[in-house]
């Protein structure tokens, strides 16, 4: 794949042995990477000679293999796992942080968070309160856009310049809010690779789920298989609007209950 489109990988919670997740419920479940699984990922990163990103970074398209790698959600994990993985391996990330949940049981603390930035990681803003952006009128964007960019430069010390969106939900307003706030770039949830042609305020992103074979994580890296994941997307996104963010929640806990595996 050429050096000038770039996956960013997005992970969530990674699951140790024997330490509760920070929510029980499928929805969440599915996208909680074992540690065993995460280590396996990192391996064959390093071996296959491919370099771990920040979004930062990886929007300036350097050459050579890279994949950009996102943490969702700010979990504890984040510093406990992740960071020395990381830095072992001379890896950077992004990690998006809900500062709503910060201090909350098996998420990171603020001074947990400190020590994540201190160690030299990109810390991003994934929201106030994780509430879906495309429901919320401009007050309310404001309020999950600007605010924590704020609380997360008092707590690091450091500038706050790219946003995910919780849950994927992206329009056109979020988009112009985080311009206007100074961020550079906002991260979706839509399959596909970045390129010095994709704007930088909807980035696309895939997710790496707890039953991602490390073949399927291989091709996911060199941008490959991500057409079919498309067609989903599509889906999805006429399934949100015709239902609705609570209706389409409401499905998908039904059908993951029912063990289908509706996606996202
Ligand atoms: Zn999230």
């Amino acid at each position: 794949m050429s050096a000038r489109s770039i996956v960013h990988l997005m992970y969530h919670e990674i699951e140790l042995p024997g330490r509760p997740m920070c929510q029980s419920e499928l929805g969440y479940v599915r996208y909680i990477v074992s540690e065993a699984d995460f280590r396996a990922q990192l391996q064959w990163l390093q071996s296959a000679g491919w370099r771990g990103m920040s979004v930062p970074e990886a929007l300036k398209y350097p050459d050579g293999l890279g994949v950009a790698i996102t943490f969702d959600d700010g979990c504890e994990t984040d510093l406990l796992t992740t960071a020395p993985l990381f830095k072992a391996a001379a890896f950077n990330a992004t990690f998006y942080i809900t500062v709503g949940f910060l201090g909350k049981p098996g998420y990171l603390s603020t001074d947990e968070l400190r020590s994540l930035s201190d160690w030299g990681f990109d810390i991003g803003c994934h929201s106030m309160t994780h509430a879906y952006l495309s429901d919320l009128d401009l007050k309310g964007l404001r309020r999950e856009l600007i605010e924590p960019k704020l609380r997360l430069e008092q707590i690091t010390g450091q500038a706050v310049e790219h946003f995910s969106c919780p849950g994927g939900r992206w329009d056109r307003r979020v988009a112009e809010l985080a311009r206007e706030a100074g961020y550079k770039s906002v991260a979706t949830s839509r399959n596909f690779a970045n390129s010095i042609r994709t704007d930088p305020f909807s980035l696309g992103r895939v997710a790496v789920m707890r039953d991602t074979p490390l073949s399927v994580f291989q091709r996911i890296c060199r941008g490959g298989g991500l057409w079919q994941r498309q067609v989903a997307d599509l889906t999805r996104a006429t399934a949100k609007k015709l239902m609705g963010n609570t209706g389409y929640d409401a499905l998908r806990g039904l059908l993951l209950s029912r063990g289908k595996t509706a996606n996202g």
